[in-house]
């Protein structure tokens, strides 16, 4: 009944032959388009300039950058039917606080997640009262089904095989199992915490029996995906549509071997040398994680293959029509940018920028938008897409952008600027837990300019700024002086003060360098 549902306003505009009698009921006559399923993929620590197209027309024209010298055939094809960000930001770009943004459309300071998550951090996990995208899909008549790794979840003794142990032995727990009752509205499950040995992935599922696989972790995981797609084992309810979350590790360090790599990939990249590879006006091919980048790289068009097997499947089931499909990342990867070994949790570009490519047959018109995306705003907009936009709770703080992405006029300004977020580990319980954030550094960036301050953990005093001028100078190689722009400087700091208060961040609300920051 989807697909005549999808079929009929063509029908009807063509003027073809009257409809046969069985879908002149009820169904015929409605105006209401079925609910799309929605498909989330993302990749972890996948930059955005790590996608074939970027170097190619019409692409090329909408960045300033280079693009990554990496071949992804289906992500290529796939924007040519889609929307293409090229502008995504990850406020926070490390793992937790961006997913935990990306469930809740909360910043990190209401999420509940404003540091990567690990048994450390007792205070830092997705609350179970928090109303998520699965939440509201599932209240909604969806299925939801999330896929790979979640690293949400704190990490406690509740290995369903050991009962009172943790999953792992090591201090602090990283790996976590999630149990039915903490997994919001998701009803297929089959996920970990956290786990980087690419090759000899392990996963738990909707039951709680634990699989040990030894395939690439983004082949499996596709594996599982399609099953579920084909529903062959009654995964899903066939009359609901469904809510699907993949997070696919790689790309993630460790990048060193066909440990982490499919060798096809790395066969690819093999011959090039490192200047052919690191392409970045930034890039540093004299550190030792310069020998990262073909296996960076291969671990990317290893994804692109997952993906485009994963689109193959929704076409042969005849899904495509009536499924949004995003293509999004956690965070970036520097790969020697700036000469950093820390690959993300930085305002560089390389660290905030992602992927974020939105399908939505017939509904959609494919193009590239400048639109500045934040972490929060995703999980209104896809609720917004799916027609679901008087659904979106109360206390999100992210944008609803589906009226703009649906029609091209926004029904309220457009942002100007996007927030960044580094917190660090704040005060310690006398067992060494972690009970508190530090929000280390504060920052903007606009279409034009990065501006990011950071202070000292004891005093509060300014430690470190950040300036770039991005249209001028896109690789950020001159961090310039605040007093050498005054007045792009007091714009940015009016932009960053009105965020500030907007999300009731901590800066805002201990008026941290209001001799700097014009706070209300
Ligand atoms: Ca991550």
């Amino acid at each position: 009944m989807i697909q005549i549902n999808k079929v009929l306003p063509y029908l009807g505009i063509i003027g073809l032959l009257p409809l046969p009698a069985c879908v002149q009921g009820e169904k015929a006559t409605s105006q209401e388009p079925a609910s799309p399923n929605v498909i989330y993929v993302f990749p972890d620590q996948m930059r955005n300039s790590a996608m074939g197209f970027w170097s190619n027309e019409p692409y090329a024209s909408h960045i300033n950058y280079k693009g990554d010298p990496v071949i992804t055939p289906n992500l290529d094809k796939f924007a040519d039917e889609a929307v293409v960000f090229s502008s995504a930001y990850s406020n926070t770009p490390i793992s937790s606080p961006h997913r935990g943004s990306l469930l809740t459309g909360m910043y990190p300071n209401k999420s509940g997640v404003p540091l990567n998550v690990n048994s450390s951090r007792p205070f830092n996990s997705l609350p179970d009262d928090h109303v998520t995208i699965s939440d509201v899909f599932s209240r909604n008549g969806y299925n939801c089904a999330y896929i790979g790794k979640y690293h949400l979840d704190l990490p406690t003794p509740n290995d369903p095989d050991n009962p009172g142990h943790y999953v792992e032995g090591r201090d602090p727990v990283w790996d976590a199992y999630t149990p039915p009752e903490k997994r919001h509205g998701f009803d297929f499950w089959y996920s970990y915490g956290t786990f980087d040995v690419h090759k000899k992935p392990h996963y738990w599922d909707t039951e709680g029996k634990r699989h040990e696989i030894r395939e690439w972790s983004p082949k499996h995981e596709v594996d599982i995906a399609i099953e579920y797609l084909v529903n062959q084992k009654g995964q899903r309810d066939d009359s609901k549509p469904f809510f699907m979350m993949m997070s696919m590790n790689p790309p993630h360090h460790p990048y060193s071997s066909l440990d982490d790599c499919m060798e096809e990939d790395y066969n690819l990249y093999k011959d090039k040398t490192l200047g052919e590879l690191l392409v970045r006006d930034n890039a540093d091919t004299t550190m030792q994680k310069a020998a990262s980048a073909p296996y960076y790289f291969a671990q990317v068009t290893g994804v692109d293959r997952e993906f485009g097997r994963l689109l193959a499947a929704l076409d042969s089931l005849g899904l495509t029509d009536n499924t949004i499909v995003v293509f999004a990342s956690d965070h970036g990867e520097t790969m020697t940018s700036h000469g950093v070994n820390d690959a993300k949790n930085s305002p560089y570009t390389e660290a905030t920028s992602t992927p974020f490519l939105v399908r939505y047959p017939g509904k959609l018109e494919p193009r590239v938008t400048p639109l500045l995306l934040s972490s929060p705003d995703i999980m209104p907009t896809l609720i917004g897409l799916s027609g679901l936009g008087n659904m979106i709770p109360e206390e999100v703080q992210g944008e609803n952008f589906a009226d703009y992405l649906l029609t091209g006029n926004p029904s309220s300004p457009l942002p100007q600027s996007v927030l960044y977020l580094r917190n660090l580990d704040g005060d310690r319980d006398e067992n060494g837990k972690v009970v508190s954030y530090f929000p280390e550094t504060r920052g903007v960036k606009t279409a034009n300019y990065t501006l990011a301050l950071s202070i000292d953990q004891e005093s509060k005093s300014l430690q470190q700024t950040y300036l770039f001028h991005d249209a001028e100078d896109p690789y950020q190689l001159n961090n310039l002086s605040l007093s050498d722009y005054p007045e792009e400087v007091a714009y940015l700091l009016e932009e960053l003060a009105q965020l500030l208060e907007k999300v009731e961040d901590p800066w805002y609300k201990e008026k941290i360098l209001s001799d700097l920051v014009p706070y209300k």
